[in-house]
């Protein structure tokens, strides 16, 4: 047995809001992330329908902020991205936005990750043929982003506090309080999402 101070188990959260027989199953596990701290990795899945969800929430609480960091070229592609499920993140000079939802994920990735990410969800409303011709432009953006030869903004909030940027580049990430106003007006966008489970 391998011996850690990192919390680490699994919880029983009653029957699943999907499909109401099975028992829906919470599973955590600590992670130590630089720069942001410690925070869970947590795994809901349900035995009885197949669901399953992730998402993570900071071990200490942390206040409602939003992140915003400058992508000049490919180092900056390993700024780090923690997201939760109450998370909002936008890319605006390529048109993307990624809202908590009630599908919505969290995660810990990079600035590149987060663009692999946005490429699958993406690849997968090809076949539509009315949103081809700019779905084929936006690809074609997003794969010159994903080279750092171009140069975009990405913007993170959370009125939970829950998600951020992270750079090792003092000064790189820009971070602000959310007002009182701010936070409430994006946790009222946050229904139906993962973390009423918890
Ligand atoms: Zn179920």
């Amino acid at each position: 047995m391998v011996h850690s101070d990192k919390a680490a188990g699994e919880a029983a959260l009653g029957s699943c809001p999907l499909c109401r027989r099975g028992e829906l199953k919470l599973s955590y596990a600590e992670e130590d992330i630089p720069g942001f701290g410690r925070l869970l990795l947590l795994t809901y899945k349900c035995e009885g329908c197949g669901y399953k969800s992730n998402d993570l929430i900071p071990v200490k609480a942390r206040e409602p902020a939003s992140y915003k960091v400058k992508i000049e070229g490919v180092e900056d592609l390993k700024v780090k991205v923690v997201r939760a499920s109450s998370g909002f993140v936008e890319i605006p000079e390529l048109g993307v936005e990624i809202k908590p939802g009630p599908a919505s994920e969290g995660y810990v990735t990079n600035v590149e990750g987060l663009l692999a990410r946005v490429e699958e969800a993406a690849s997968t409303l090809q076949g539509d043929r009315e949103a081809e011709g700019s779905l084929k432009a936006f690809l074609a953006k997003l794969k010159r982003a994903m080279d750092g030869a171009e140069v975009f903004t990405v913007i993170v909030k959370d009125p939970l506090g829950s998600s951020a940027l992270v750079s090792e580049v003092p000064g790189k990430v820009e971070k602000q309080s959310l007002s009182w106003e701010e936070a409430e007006k994006l946790r009222r966008q946050l229904v139906g999402v993962a973390f009423e489970y918890r």
